[in-house]
């Protein structure tokens, strides 16, 4: 399996890592791409877009021709910026800011407010406990019809999985590449 990870910015070097150790765990194949211009998109079974910021993830996409090439891919997992990057809708956008907008989500930007504001809790998730780090996260205020949440705080989903066609999309707010590989394990098992 090749498994691409969007490396314009955020924490991409964590993605690999635990991709890397959710596909041992698995004992699955597994190469890990990094993607950097649209040539590398070519021939990826999925893609990770890692956390970082948004408006700068989404102008770099722009500006090096890859959206076309990444709304082909079978299956995405975005977290908390990826996430946003992935949602169709987004709200406390910034004024003409750029969206992949392929998962039938809403979420709300920076909805826990400030950088100071994040904050580390232990998460019960579908797949498991795990330790969650929400940075400057974002919540998901929608879901449509066909989005399966995988994770609640508070009442409000966290994390949530999306089956459109033939294609897989998981987005999570927090970033389990700092603590678990049970949602990179989930992500490599999709459409198999
Ligand atoms: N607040 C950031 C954004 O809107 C996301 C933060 C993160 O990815 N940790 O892009």
């Amino acid at each position: 399996m090749r498994i691409g990870i969007l490396c314009l910015q955020g924490d991409f070097a964590e993605h690999s890592q635990t991709t890397l150790a959710a596909a041992y765990r698995l004992n699955t194949p597994c190469t890990v791409v990094p993607v950097r211009a649209k040539e590398h998109l070519e021939g990826l079974d999925g893609l990770i877009i890692p956390g970082g910021e948004s408006t700068t993830i989404g102008k770099l996409l722009v500006r090096n021709g890859m959206v076309a090439g990444i709304s082909k891919i079978p299956k995405i997992f975005g977290t908390c910026a990826g996430a946003i990057m992935l949602a169709k809708r987004v709200e406390g956008a910034i004024p003409g800011q750029h969206f992949l907008s392929l998962m039938d989500i809403g979420v709300k930007r920076n909805a826990y407010g400030s950088q100071s504001s994040s904050f580390q809790m232990r998460l019960k998730t579908e797949l498991g406990d795990v330790d969650a780090a929400f940075i400057r996260a974002p919540t998901i205020n929608f879901m449509g019809q066909n989005v399966k949440p995988l994770a609640y705080k508070d009442g409000e989903v966290v994390a949530a999985y999306e089956q459109v066609g033939d294609k897989h999309y998981l987005a999570c707010t927090f970033h389990p590449e700092l603590s678990t590989t049970l949602f990179h394990e989930f992500f490599l098992l999709l459409g198999k």
